[in-house]
């Protein structure tokens, strides 16, 4: 059976890295029909918040991302939250004492910054050396008596590790260079080195896929699973692993999380779909087909195997995520649409008053936004002039439409509309070429001041099926308020 997890330490906002993370680790144990562990590593009161707690389960949920065991939805391993299993890992730091696969390190900071450079200046590996590994009993005694504080230290094995990686093959790691670690404070508090495998191994994970920046501790986990093995905490197998690359950002360095493109909650805001995003998120590293971009989750569902998943960084590229997630909502039926463009039509994103909002204009005019959105949040300004008493005025819009001659042509085009036998796309159409036709211009340019003097922009939906919506009276009533 398949159980993997997704274990983030509640510290600032959901980023892109993370919820790659999640996406793969979800669509693994979906593709598989496995189970998804959901913990939360939050042993460093210092750093996790109940904000950021908060934060990764609604994200999570927004995207659609299930959990099978985890905060929430319980299991037979709770808790869940890492901070509720303290006296477990305890507990287990005491039986690796006990049986010697870990000992007191009595070294203070000075002594091992002093003997790790020493180490460098001679070309010596500068990892731990091993001081405290088989301390006689009288130095101990020495050393408590000096009231020196102690750390708990793992023992390595004087071996190779080697193991295959699911996404970069076979990995070997030399005894020189993957020394001792710590794995307690010596204030007591248990580190991620320890709780992290601990937990990994009492729930029966099978398969650990992580960013590649926790390469390097794989091999002290590997030996440190081997070691709880034998001193009988959990089922006894060492999980495999797969490695997720880096993401790249701009400029070709790596994303981090500090970066404002890297926030979740920014895609969120700005009207990503969550089946948008997602579809996005798993082009990090993976790929459907070479020739299909966009699918639906189910389709990743359904493709998804970790043997697929590159290991060369993936770059992050907001234009084709802009891209995808247009495709999207161009697949969503009417009434999803609207739906999903519900929260931008009113407060506090929409600047009209609620009972300007005219539900029959919006469904005539939902469908041509349908096709042009790349983000939902750009809705409101699409709209807008059909909810406003007065259109916006973009002063740099007014600038390039009005030209010398924009008025004389407005003129004219005003009463061709009024003209017009039908007030529908097609005739308007015909009224704006002609009045362009009159004064020598295309119908390119012809429409430029007459769309800013009726939706105040340059840019917008379609024209003419936008003047059909607004309808005659308010269309000729902004024109001649252009003219004033
Ligand atoms: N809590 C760790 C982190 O957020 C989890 C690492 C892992 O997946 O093993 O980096």
């Amino acid at each position: 059976d398949v159980r993997v997890r997704f274990c983030p330490s509640p510290t600032g906002n959901p980023h892109v890295g993370l919820v790659r993370t999640a996406l793969f680790n979800w669509a693994f144990a979906r593709h598989n029909g496995g189970t998804l562990v959901f913990r939360i590593e939050d042993t460093d009161a210092a750093r996790d918040s109940e904000e950021s707690y908060g934060q990764l389960l609604d994200s999570l949920r927004w995207l659609g991302l299930d959990w099978d065991e985890g905060p929430e939805v319980g299991g037979p391993h709770a808790p869940y939250r890492q901070s509720q299993r303290m006296d477990l890992y305890a507990d287990v730091a005491e039986r690796l004492l006990a049986a010697g696969h870990a000992y007191r390190c009595y070294c203070t900071a000075a002594e091992l910054d002093e003997r790790r450079e020493a180490a460098r200046a001679a070309g010596r590996p500068s990892g731990y050396d091993g001081h405290c590994r088989d301390l006689g009993a009288e130095r101990i005694a020495a050393y408590e008596a000096e009231g020196r504080a102690s750390i708990v230290r793992f023992r390595m094995p004087d071996e190779v590790i080697t193991f295959t990686d699911l996404v970069r093959g076979e990995l070997t790691f030399q005894p020189e260079n993957v020394t001792d670690y710590g794995i307690v404070r010596a204030n007591g508090a248990p580190l991620y080195t320890l709780v992290n495998p601990v937990d990994d191994a009492l729930m029966g994970i099978t398969h650990v896929l992580r960013g590649e920046d926790l390469l390097s501790s794989t091999p002290r986990q590997i030996a440190l699973y081997r070691a709880l093995a034998d001193i009988g905490v959990g089922e006894g197998g060492v999980p495999l692993f797969g490695h997720l690359p880096y993401v790249m950002g701009e400029g070709n360095k790596k994303l981090s999380k500090r970066d404002p493109e890297a926030s979740l909650n920014l895609y969120r805001e700005r009207g990503f779909l969550p089946e948008g995003l997602l579809n996005y998120l798993s082009l990090l590293g993976w790929s459907l087909s070479p020739d299909q971009d966009v699918f639906s989750t189910d389709e990743l569902v359904a493709a998804f195997d970790v043997a697929d998943v590159v290991a060369n960084p993936a770059r992050f590229d907001l234009k084709k995520a802009e891209s995808i997630n247009a495709d999207h909502i161009r697949r969503l039926d009417a009434k999803d649409f609207a739906a999903a463009c519900a929260p931008w039509l009113s407060a506090p994103h929409a600047p009209w008053a609620p009972e300007d909002f005219d539900q029959a204009a919006w469904e005539a005019i939902a469908p041509h936004a349908q096709t042009r959105l790349t983000v939902l949040s750009d809705i409101t300004a699409n709209v807008d002039f059909l909810f406003r008493p007065e259109p916006v005025r973009d002063e740099a819009s007014w600038a390039k439409a009005m030209k010398p001659g924009a008025a004389e042509l407005l003129r004219t085009a005003r009463e061709r509309l009024a003209a017009a036998g039908e007030w529908a796309a097609e005739p308007l159409k015909a009224a704006v070429l002609a009045a362009g036709e009159e004064h020598g211009l295309k119908l390119g340019k012809a429409q430029a001041p007459v769309r800013v003097a009726v939706t105040g922009r340059t840019v917008g939906l379609p024209l003419f099926e936008s003047l059909e919506v607004l309808g005659r009276e308010r269309t000729l009533a902004r024109v001649d308020a252009a003219l004033e």
